[in-house]
Parts: C-alpha cells; sequence; structure tokens
C-alpha cells in the first residue's frame, strides 16, 4: 500500500462540485461510497515451477446508469485505494459523455516487465476466474488500461468464454479485431484527446500547427498522441518513459524515437535529445503539456514551473487538488483526465455495440461519432464553466456527476 490517498481526492472534489449542485444528501452520500469491491488472491504457476500469489481487485463504483465499465492495469504499485479512485473517474467519465455505463475499475499488483509471456497470461486467466462472479457484459465489461493489452483482453475473453461455454465478445472490449475487437479502438484514446485539444488551442486562439508539446508517458496513449500530432504539424519537444526523459527544443524526429525505443525498449541514450528528469521536463519549455503516465506526475512540486498553456490529462488523475490549485491560478487551461481521455471508453462502447449486435462498423464510422462526441462533451463542459465561471474539471464534474445523481435519484433507494 503506498502512502497516496488519493481517494480523499475525489472526495474532496465531490464536496467542491457539491456546492454547485446541492445535492440531497442521500444522494451525495451514494455517490462516496463505492457499490462493491473484490479482493482476490491469484496463485500463479511461474516458469521455475514455483507458484507465486498475487493480490488483484475489481471495484464497480457505481452502475446507476448502466453496467460498470473499466480498464485492468497491471503495476506494482497498484492497491485498492488507487482502484477504488479509477473507478469513481470512470463513472464520472463515461457520464460525460453520455455513456450508458456506470464505473468500474480492476488491478493487479505485479511487475509484467520481470514476468514471462506465460506468467502473464496464467496471472489473466486466475485473476479472470477470480472476479468471473462480478463480470460479464450486462454487468461489468474490463480494458485495457497500464501494461494490459489486446493479449490481455483475448485472455480474458477467453477464459470468461470456457467458464461459460460460449463466446462472450461483450466481457471485453480493446481487444483484438479477430476476435470482435472494433476498429480504432487502440488509437481512440489519444484520437478523443486530440479532438479535445484542437478544440482548447481553437478556443484559447492559438495557432493550430507548429505548437510545441511535452508528453509524459510513451505507450499506448502516449506514443499514439505523438504519432497524431506529429502529422498534424506539431512539435513534439519532450517526451518521458519509465526509464528516462528527453528533450529537444526544436522537436524531436518521433520516428526515430519510436525506432530507439522499440530498439532500446527505453528513451534513454536517444542522441538528438538531452536527457532529463521527469519533474524537470514537466518544467521545461512547451505550450501543451500532455500526461499520458501515472497519477500525480504534476504535483506541488513541480506545478509552479509548468509553462504550457494548456495542460491536456491523457492519464488519469494525473494533476494532484494542490497542483491543480497552482495550475488555475496561473491560467493554464487544464483538459482534465474524465473529459481529455474518455476517447477510449467512447469507443469501448461502440465495441460492446457491435460485439452485441454481431455487426460491425466501418472505421470512418467509427472515428466520426468519436469525433462528434468528443466535440460535443468538450462544447457542454466549456459552457458550463462559462456559466457557472469555474475551471474545465469543476464544469465537467458538473456535468458527470450531476447526470450519475439523477439516475440514482430517479431509481430510488432498495429496499
Ligand atoms: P501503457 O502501459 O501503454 O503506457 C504507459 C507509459 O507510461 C509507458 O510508456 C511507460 O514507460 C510510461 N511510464 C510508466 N511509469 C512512468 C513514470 N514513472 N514516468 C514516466 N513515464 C512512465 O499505458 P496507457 O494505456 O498508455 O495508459 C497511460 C495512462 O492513460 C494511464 O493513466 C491510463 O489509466 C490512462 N488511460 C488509458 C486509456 C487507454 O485506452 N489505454 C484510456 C484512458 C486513460
Amino acid at each position: 500500500m503506498t502512502n497516496n490517498n488519493y481517494f480523499q481526492e475525489v472526495l474532496d472534489r465531490l464536496e467542491d462540485v457539491n456546492k454547485h449542485l446541492n445535492l440531497h444528501p442521500a444522494i451525495y452520500n451514494r455517490l462516496r461510497h463505492p457499490r462493491r469491491s473484490l479482493i482476490v488472491s491469484l496463485p500463479v504457476r511461474m516458469d521455475n515451477g514455483e507458484v507465486r500469489y498475487f493480490e488483484g481487485y475489481r471495484v464497480h463504483y457505481n452502475t446507476a446508469r448502466g453496467p460498470a465499465k473499466g480498464g485492468i492495469r497491471y503495476h506494482p504499485n497498484v492497491t485498492l485505494n488507487e482502484i477504488i479512485t479509477l473507478a469513481a473517474l470512470m463513472t464520472w467519465k463515461c457520464a460525460i459523455v453520455d455513456l450508458p455505463f456506470g464505473g468500474a475499475k480492476g488491478g493487479v499488483a505485479c511487475d509484467t516487465t520481470k514476468m514471462s509471456r506465460d506468467e502473464i497470461k496464467n496471472l489473466t486467466r486466475r485473476y479472470t476466474h477470480e472476479i468471473a462472479m462480478m463480470i460479464g457484459p450486462e454487468s461489468d465489461i474490463l480494458a485495457p488500461d497500464m501494461y494490459t493489452d489486446e493479449q490481455v483482453m483475448a485472455w480474458i475473453m477467453d477464459t470468461y468464454s470456457t467458464i461459460k461455454g460460449y463466446s462472450v465478445p461483450g466481457v471485453v472490449t480493446g481487444k483484438p479485431v479477430c476476435i470482435g475487437g472494433s476498429l480504432g479502438r487502440k488509437t481512440a484514446t489519444s484520437q478523443g484527446l486530440v479532438t479535445v485539444l484542437l478544440e482548447a488551442v481553437k478556443h484559447l486562439g492559438l495557432p493550430q500547427t507548429g505548437l510545441a508539446i511535452s508528453i509524459i508517458g510513451f505507450g499506448n496513449v502516449g506514443a499514439t498522441a505523438a504519432d497524431i500530432l506529429y502529422e498534424k504539424g506539431m512539435h513534439i519537444v519532450g517526451l518521458a518513459d519509465s526509464k528516462a526523459a528527453i528533450y529537444n527544443p526544436k522537436g524531436l524526429d518521433i520516428k526515430a524515437v519510436k525506432k530507439h525505443k522499440s530498439d532500446k525498449k527505453s528513451l534513454a541514450g536517444f542522441k538528438d535529445a538531452e536527457e532529463v528528469s521527469v519533474d524537470e521536463l514537466v518544467g521545461l519549455r512547451c505550450d501543451v503539456l500532455i500526461s499520458a503516465a501515472l497519477e500525480g506526475q504534476i504535483n506541488s512540486k513541480n506545478a509552479n514551473n509548468v509553462k504550457a498553456r494548456i495542460v491536456a490529462e491523457g492519464a488519469n488523475n494525473p494533476t494532484t487538488r494542490e497542483a491543480d490549485a497552482i495550475l488555475n491560478d496561473k491560467g493554464v487551461f487544464i483538459l482534465p483526465d474524465i473529459l481529455a481521455n474518455a476517447g477510449g471508453v467512447v469507443v469501448s462502447y461502440f465495441e460492446w455495440v457491435q460485439d452485441i449486435q454481431r455487426y460491425f462498423w466501418q472505421e470512418d464510422e467509427i472515428k466520426r461519432r468519436l469525433e462528434s462526441i468528443m466535440t460535443k462533451a468538450f462544447k457542454h463542459v466549456m459552457a458550463i464553466a462559462h456559466d457557472k465561471k469555474v475551471d474545465m474539471r469543476t464544469a465537467a464534474m458538473i456535468l458527470g456527476v450531476g447526470r450519475v445523481a439523477e439516475a440514482g435519484a430517479v431509481r430510488g433507494l432498495y429496499p
């Protein structure tokens, strides 16, 4: 267990937003409690024959608007507190983009960088078996998150389908296309992020090309965002992964960086850049700072140094509450996680719909619908921010929490 009490920040932010929503105390209190949390112990046979135990979690935060929906994270620092926090954020996020889903999250405390493919497969199958009573297309749909990918989703689908005795593609999203995955899912989070980022750029009157961009995290979200933005004529000046951060104010050659990362498995040692720490990168000059890695990376220690005009939260919960206040005071325009990275769950929703209907859409239709939902959500949040004179995070929460509260109120309390 880390000392980070991320969930307390969720509760504090809920309290802030309730100053605008004035919810009935019964409804407000329900939003402060996760609906159900499961802790599982996972015995896993390792390659050397030894059986090791891992701890895993699955949390349904709120299901007033529909089945629980949320990713699975494999990381050494995974804790129940973190998973509950991320499940709460999923709840608000699904509501902001108006999907008929509640919020969930899961994770296993493990270091996949030190595990073989077979060990990850064994862990994934055992985890799926242990949480099987909570999941399913009608109850809880899983998806990738940090250090889980479409192969992990395929193992989850296969294990769950084996338990059921027939194929159930709708239990996970982000799976390979050949078993019911959706076109456009892999790039969806970054595509959605870029859509709202370009809306923010337009709103602030900044140029639509040539902006200097730094990105913390070079995985699914970070590397894909770098690709899209590079193609759009932006300069990617800074990048970070778990091992190194690199910076070149003249712009990095993204193709060369990707080749280096694929050869060396790290950004460290990339020749056309200066190597810095992640904290330093946060404070180096850029127009847009994108977070696409872990929680709390923009914090009270480095927020004062931020030079960016826009902070776009591709990661979940990357900015601490203290840092949020510092950035707002500095006039930084924050695109909050619950809006900025919602593109992934939007296309996950499309995937789930396609799986249930057994009818698959063309990629251009998926992209068009994604862009339309993200633009609409951005404009709705902007309108609330303008109307209530609040920052974008508070506005997004007013929209998301308000919708969840409305569904909870109309459904009432059982018994
Ligand atoms: P990923 O595992 O594909 O990539 C994570 C990246 O972060 C890797 O490049 C890794 O090296 C880097 N990283 C890890 N620790 C770091 C550190 N201490 N400092 C700097 N970089 C570090 O994960 P992902 O799917 O890209 O997810 C990234 C973030 O985006 C997470 O917060 C996740 O919850 C969020 N997110 C992902 C999706 C999605 O569709 N994948 C959707 C919404 C939100």
